[in-house]
Formats: C-alpha cells, sequence, structure tokens
C-alpha cells in the first residue's frame, strides 16, 4: 500500500511567533487519519516548529537544502544542519526554486544524492509551465525532469522519494488542474517510474499533486487512482482549510 502523504509548504511566510500559532492549531485540530501529515516552515522557524511537533503525527520538513557537506556556500543550509535539528524530510526542486534560484535538473540531481546519503527523505517536485502545456508537451517536460533528478539512483533509494507533480500555472493561481487532468499525468509519471525500475517500484512511491488544492477541490482530486496527496500551499497556511484538506484523503 503506498503511503497518503499531505504536505503544507509554508514557503516564506509566517515569523516565529506566527508559525507556532499554526502549528499549535494544526495539532489541536488534527484528524485522526492514515495519512502522513508534514509541514514546512522557513528554515529560521525548523527549531520551535520541530520541538512544538514533537510526540505528533505531524513531521516537520525543509523547503530546500543544499548538496555540499559543508564550505562556502554564503547563505546555505547543509543535510548534517537539518538533521542536527531533528528534520529528516526535505522537499527539493519546487518550482519557484527552479524559477527564481536557479535550480537544474543536474543540481537537483546532486542535492538528491546528499539528501540519500545523509538518510533525508526527498519530497521532489516536478510540472511544467503554462506554455508548455500549450504546447503539449508537458508529458516531455515532466518525464525528462524525472529522468535527469533521478534516473540515475539505483532502485532501492526509491524508498526516500515523494513526487509531487506540480503544474507551475496552477501555483498560487486558481488554476487547478482538472482531477482528469491531474490522474493523466499522475499515471503517466508512474508508467515512466516502471518503464524504468519495474512496476513494483513504481507502484509504492507516492506521487503527491499541488497547485491551488483547496478544502472544495481536494477530494475530488485525492480520489483518482495514481493521486496518492497533496502539496499544499496557500491553503497549508490555515489551519482550518489544511485540516479540511487532510480529511478529504
Ligand atoms: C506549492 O507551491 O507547492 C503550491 C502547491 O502552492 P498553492 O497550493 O498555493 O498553489
Amino acid at each position: 500500500m503506498r503511503k497518503k502523504i499531505v504536505a503544507g509548504n509554508w514557503k516564506m511566510n509566517n515569523d516565529v511567533k506566527k508559525s507556532l500559532a499554526l502549528i499549535s492549531e494544526i495539532l489541536k485540530k488534527l484528524p485522526a487519519s492514515n495519512a502522513e501529515v508534514m509541514v514546512a516552515p522557513t528554515f529560521v522557524n525548523l527549531i520551535p516548529t520541530v520541538e512544538a511537533a514533537k510526540g505528533s503525527k505531524v513531521e516537520v520538513i525543509a523547503q530546500n537544502m543544499h548538496f555540499a557537506e559543508s564550505g562556502a556556500y554564503t547563505g546555505e543550509i547543509s543535510a548534517e544542519m537539518l538533521l542536527g535539528v531533528g528534520v529528516k524530510t526535505t522537499i527539493l526542486g519546487h518550482s519557484e526554486r527552479r524559477a527564481y534560484f536557479n535550480e537544474t535538473d543536474e543540481s537537483l540531481a546532486k542535492k538528491v544524492d546528499t539528501a540519500l546519503k545523509h538518510g533525508i527523505r526527498v519530497v521532489f517536485c516536478i510540472g511544467e509551465e503554462l506554455a508548455d502545456r500549450k504546447a503539449g508537451k508537458h508529458f516531455d517536460v515532466v518525464g525528462s525532469q524525472i529522468k535527469k533528478g533521478l534516473f540515475h539512483l539505483p532502485a532501492e533509494a526509491w524508498k526516500h522519494i515523494v513526487l509531487a507533480y506540480e503544474p507551475v500555472w496552477a501555483i498560487g493561481t486558481g488554476e487547478t488542474a482538472s482531477p482528469e487532468q491531474a490522474q493523466e499525468i499522475h499515471a503517466f509519471i508512474r508508467k515512466t517510474i516502471a518503464d524504468k525500475y519495474g512496476k513494483e517500484v513504481a507502484e509504492s512511491v507516492s506521487i503527491l499533486y499541488g497547485g491551488s488544492v483547496k478544502p472544495d477541490n481536494a477530494k475530488e482530486i485525492f480520489a483518482k487512482a495514481d493521486v496518492d496527496g497533496g502539496l499544499i500551499g496557500g491553503a497549508a497556511l490555515k489551519a482550518d482549510d489544511f485540516i479540511k484538506i487532510i480529511e478529504s484523503i
């Protein structure tokens, strides 16, 4: 059985006071669920948020990580630093990192290697831009992101990979892929993995959908066979909305 996951990406929102208020409200209202629940605060709020969530079912994860072990990389955070504050999972390759911070398939492949070397699980983001979709290139773009970012890995490493398909045109725009569009590309992603690693690996990888998931559309999207949960941006900043999304899985 694949893991169901709902992960909240808080991005560059919330100072420490607001982060603590949000995690505390989420913990208070957290429904009983088989889904794994994750939240990703900004780096400076990881320590108190990890502390607040200790012993709960919510895992506090990072939004990013550098590929180097240590050294002259001003402003960056290493795998060891994340582990040192109790963080065992990181998002990598979010489309905002790819677009605004020049992250490439090549640098992401290095980040994935460093994370896995340290036993850090990766939520690896992929997704096409609007122009790609309009030109009918979305399968090619997403296929290429998976191959270049992840296909150097051995089969056993996939136990530590979660995929998040996030069409760039649906992130923070209020536009959502229809449940059918999501299913179509999630099935394609799974087939792409199966063609390289076999059915067993492909069937065991959780593939999350992200892009304007809200309480009123989550159920329909999560109901699709190859959608194993969601990576949630805006709606993860409101405890009640995030809780309703968790209840939709
Ligand atoms: C995201 O950025 O990962 C995301 C899915 O954002 P939103 O839910 O706001 O579209």
